[in-house]
């Protein structure tokens, strides 16, 4: 079977490897479909690095995947020929981040195509069945959204969203829009402001309200920072309503946050961190059957496996809001 392997920055190989056999029990084997490129793929293939987490030997990228099952291991009651959206993020279980439901913080997670851990592009792949979500009404295309959207029902939980909020996104990207729409299905009037006239284009496209960044007097009862730059963190700050939220999602620069302490507290201000997402699966995809329509915007680009090594050298990423691989 083949695999899209980062050997070092810029240098990603389509290599034949062995195909998974034995299946362990609670397992499923996985004929992978689509896989999305994110972000923090083309970081690590630009990079080799994100933060702390070094890619040091070969790594499969890709973390957004949906495919078909095509073997179980015992104790499964998922049935070969299903679509399966996969969460890319296995926790220990066992931990006290495990054991109270935020197993997004646990320690001890192995994440796809975050080092050492190989990521979905490959042809197959075994995963437990607790972590693949039937979604035989979807396509692979489809199903495999389920994880930027992920993101965004989280960001929108921790934030709790309610019906008439007001929210503004900061940054119209892949999790900015993926927030935008989990707020809206909470009921909330949702904004979004971006620099890049591209990307306000495609927010228009998938239906939303959507402006270019400006110092304009509005504020929000809740604040999505999606950028991860100072500008758009201290914009959030400047956006919030007295007594409302900002969450930040977007990982930038960090290191000193240009936030206002004072104004934090004389405001009443609520600041959460969103980190990655927990028992967002169904959640998602059910946000995919509801937006079906609009979603097309993120399926727009598909390439194949084999055009993935030029697609990253030529740096094709930043014309897309999303790319999905084919594989299969
Ligand atoms: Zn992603
Ligand atoms: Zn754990």
């Amino acid at each position: 079977m083949l695999a899209a392997v980062l050997k070092a920055p810029h240098c990603l190989e389509i290599e034949d490897r062995d195909e998974p056999e034995d299946i362990p029990a609670g397992f499923v084997r996985v004929a992978m479909k689509s896989v999305g490129i994110c972000g923090s793929d083309v970081h690590y293939y630009q990079e080799g690095r994100i933060a702390d987490f070094v890619v040091r030997q070969p790594m499969v990228l890709g973390h957004e995947s949906a495919g078909i099952i095509n073997g179980v291991g015992p104790d499964v009651s998922l049935k070969v020929g299903q679509v399966v959206a996969l969460e890319p993020g296995i926790p220990c279980g066992h931990c006290q981040y495990c054991r109270t439901g935020v197993y997004n913080l646990c320690p001890y997670v192995r994440f796809f195509a975050t080092p050492p851990v190989d990521g979905a592009l490959q042809q197959f792949l075994l995963h437990p069945a607790a972590f693949a979500f039937p979604a035989d009404d979807l396509s692979p295309d489809e199903a495999c959204l389920a994880e930027p959207l992920s993101v965004g029902v989280y960001a929108v939980r921790q934030a709790a969203i309610g019906l008439g909020h007001e929210v503004l996104v900061i940054g119209a990207g892949p999790v900015g829009l993926a927030t935008a729409f989990a707020a809206e299905s909470q009921g909330a009037l949702v904004g979004l402001i971006d620099i890049n006239p591209e990307r306000l284009r495609v927010a228009h496209q998938a239906g939303f309200e959507a402006a270019f960044s400006s110092h304009e007097a509005k504020q929000f009862d809740v604040v999505f920072e999606c950028t991860g730059t100072q500008a758009g963190i201290r914009g959030a700050q400047s956006r919030v309503r007295t007594g409302g939220t900002i969450a930040l999602i977007g990982m930038g620069q960090s290191a000193t946050m240009p936030l206002d302490s004072l104004d934090i507290i004389v405001r009443g201000i609520r600041v959460v961190g969103v980190f990655r997402y927990a028992n967002t699966y169904p959640s998602a995809l059910a946000l995919i059957r509801r937006y079906h329509e609009r979603l097309k915007i993120f399926q727009a680009n598909r390439i194949s496996l084999g055009e993935l090594p030029h697609f990253l050298a030529t740096e094709q990423y930043g014309h897309h809001i999303k790319t999905i691989v084919s594989l299969n």
